[in-house]
């Protein structure tokens, strides 16, 4: 664990608050220790519910980076991602991640508390959903 970069994306969690977002910063750090991209939440400023730093960092390392580099890249993140961010983490291929803030301990400076959960419904019709998806992973 580096603290220089967990400090790093403190202050970039603190430049989003500065600038009118929720207060998340997150880096992406190569094999070799350099900085490849940093990004800050500007979910109120976009108008984006998903412009999570975490995420936008996923999705640009999938698309810019090969499979060996992003496997041997860290986030540093100013807080343990979120459910939504962890799945487009997991996608990406990147190699570790390393957090500030624990979900735990966010929620207990949070007021509401958590986010709350959507009543889910399935399995269902599996023949029919099955035949969309059958021979596409062979
Ligand atoms: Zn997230």
């Amino acid at each position: 664990m580096n603290e220089d970069f967990l400090r790093r994306a403190i202050e970039l969690a603190r430049s989003a608050r500065e600038g009118g977002d929720p207060p998340f910063g997150s880096l992406l750090v190569g094999p070799d220790g350099a900085v490849l991209a940093e990004e800050r939440n500007s979910s109120i400023t976009d108008s984006d519910i998903t412009a999570h730093p975490e995420l936008k960092l996923a999705r640009w390392a999938a698309r810019e980076l090969d499979p060996d580099t992003a496997a041997g890249t860290t986030m540093y993140t100013s807080c343990q991602p979120c459910g939504m961010c962890q799945g487009a983490i997991a996608r990406s291929g990147l190699g570790r991640v390393v957090f500030a803030l624990s979900t735990e301990q966010l929620l207990g400076l949070k007021s509401g508390g958590d986010f709350p959960v959507v009543p889910t419904e399935g399995p269902a019709l599996f023949e029919e959903a099955k035949a969309a998806v059958d021979g596409y992973y062979d």
